[in-house]
């Protein structure tokens, strides 16, 4: 049931910003070697590396206009056919809307990809609130830490670069990050719709420690047997 028409295992995570799910996406990624596509990563890259879409994004983005789903979609077109992708691959912060679910559809019937999953990770309002709340970066190598779940071993200094300064995001108040996930609300919930309807919606229940997390989607994957 989890290999595709061609081999490797091809997922979808989604689900509210600070419900962990970039985490999961990345111990999936190490864990079966898939490739992590991060919607947002991807338009940086091919910005910073001035591709013929890069080029067309980077206007776009600069005057804070959404990016047209086509051009998104081609963008995944191209990096799945990258070596990196070939054990499949983990869609992260995409699809966002409906349209987007089905023109990813469409995409992936073309290339004779079917998805196996989509992961929605769940995770209470209150507790995102606090998550997002002590939420904050190195300055030097961009390493994320949490007052409460993910703390430097050292106090102060960074476990990755050993950098001593730290940022917060200064958008991260409660009044924003409500507004972020009523957002996501409106607008994803249609795909959650849409995909539990197809039968490959696994809500994850993503409270909880990463590892704790990491086995409720093994488990729901139910390819333990392979693990
Ligand atoms: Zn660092």
């Amino acid at each position: 049931m989890f290999i595709g028409k061609n081999t490797g295992m091809h997922l979808v995570i989604t689900g509210a910003p600070g419900t962990g799910k970039g985490t999961q996406a990345g111990v999936l990624k190490r864990k079966f070697g898939l490739c992590h596509l991060s919607a947002g990563e991807m338009l940086r890259e091919e910005i910073r590396k001035g591709t013929s879409i890069g080029k067309k994004l980077e206007p776009l983005l600069a005057e804070g206009n959404f990016v047209p789903d086509d051009m998104i979609i081609e963008m995944v077109a191209n990096r799945i056919e990258e070596p990196d992708c070939a054990n499949g691959f983990i869609l992260d912060g995409f699809p966002r809307t409906l349209h987007q679910a089905e023109v990813l559809d469409a995409m992936l019937t073309d290339e004779g990809i079917e998805l196996d999953a989509v992961l929605e990770i769940l995770v209470p309002d209150e507790v995102i609130v606090e998550r997002i709340l002590g939420r904050y970066t190195c300055v030097t190598c961009g390493e994320s830490y949490s007052d409460k779940f993910h703390k430097p071993k050292v106090d102060g200094i960074c476990d990755a670069c050993g950098g001593k300064k730290f940022s917060k995001r200064l958008d991260d108040t409660k009044a924003t990050i409500e507004r972020r996930l009523d957002k996501y609300r409106n607008f994803t919930y249609p795909t959650i719709a849409y995909y539990r309807q197809r039968g490959i919606l696994r809500s994850i229940d993503g409270n909880g420690e990463v590892d704790v997390v990491a086995e409720r989607i093994y488990k729901a994957l139910n390819i333990n047997n392979i693990l």
